[in-house]
């Protein structure tokens, strides 16, 4: 009888646990399953909601008036075609210093505790339409700092007026630069010309790719101070792009350089 007893206790029990768990589960699947719906991202600014509502729909209004993005999410929205690529800001450790390039750079910092790692990543977006951001991002993981940099590059977007600004070719077509612009980050000094069309990229492989993505086909450069230092390389280029929206120009001078934006 006593036995009996005893197990009939016992399987209420183990019924109990087992019911526990099921309801754990399934709470736990509920939870999983909304975080699968709000994958459909809900914009939370003011800006964003009206991007949402239809109010803006084009990124070019956001930027003319100056109105500050804080969610990177309006610009991916607005701008479908956005392209993200990093620049080559670290290096792999290699010997007699040749190590390879590499987009992550890696840099320890030794506390009394223990020997931290951070990692960096600098990313460049843009639509190869006139549309070029940079930034940059540092965490503890290289994943984490790759999304914080291609964040802050997007929260970093302007737009640039490209045009023919070479007098050897004077096309009037938008190729390259409607002007001389250069642009200062630290020691490095980057200058852009305008070069005539078919010329191509006569620059340094981190400004190619800022001047791709920005739309800009042809281009002369020269980039003076310490340009082993990447950071400053892609920041001094970026800065001189900016210029290229700082002025206003004359109407008849917009058609002869056939500028656009
Ligand atoms: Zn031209």
């Amino acid at each position: 009888m006593e036995k009996n007893e005893d197990g009939v206790a016992t399987k209420t029990i183990e019924n109990k646990a087992i019911e526990e768990i099921k309801s754990e589960i399934d709470t736990s699947v509920k939870r999983s399953t909304s975080e699968n719906k709000s994958v459909a991202y809900t914009f939370r600014t003011e800006l964003g909601k009206r991007v949402a509502s239809g109010e803006i729909s084009d990124i070019d209004e956001i930027i003319s008036n100056n109105l500050k993005v804080l969610e990177p999410q309006i610009i991916d929205y607005l701008l479908p075609s956005l392209q993200t690529e990093f620049l080559f800001i670290g290096q792999s450790k290699g010997k007699l210093g040749g190590g390879k390039r590499r987009i992550i750079r890696n840099t320890q910092k030794v506390t009394a505790k223990a020997k931290r790692q951070h990692f960096s990543a600098m990313a460049v977006v843009g639509d190869g339409n006139g549309h070029i951001g940079v930034g940059k991002g540092s965490a503890l993981e290289s994943v984490v700092a790759k999304e914080k940099a291609a964040k802050k590059a997007k929260l970093n977007l302007i737009k640039i007026k490209r045009g023919c600004g070479s007098w050897e070719c004077a096309c009037s077509t938008p190729h390259s630069i409607p002007f001389k612009v250069s642009g200062k980050s630290g020691s490095v000094i980057v200058t852009l010309v305008p070069a005539p069309k078919g010329i191509g990229f006569c620059v340094a492989d981190d400004i190619k790719t800022l001047l791709k993505l920005a739309g800009i086909k042809d281009v002369w450069s020269r980039v003076e101070g310490q340009t082993s230092t990447r950071i400053n390389l892609g920041y001094a280029s970026f800065e001189a792009l900016k210029k290229l929206s700082a002025y206003r120009l004359l109407s008849n001078e917009t058609k002869s350089l056939g500028l656009t934006g």
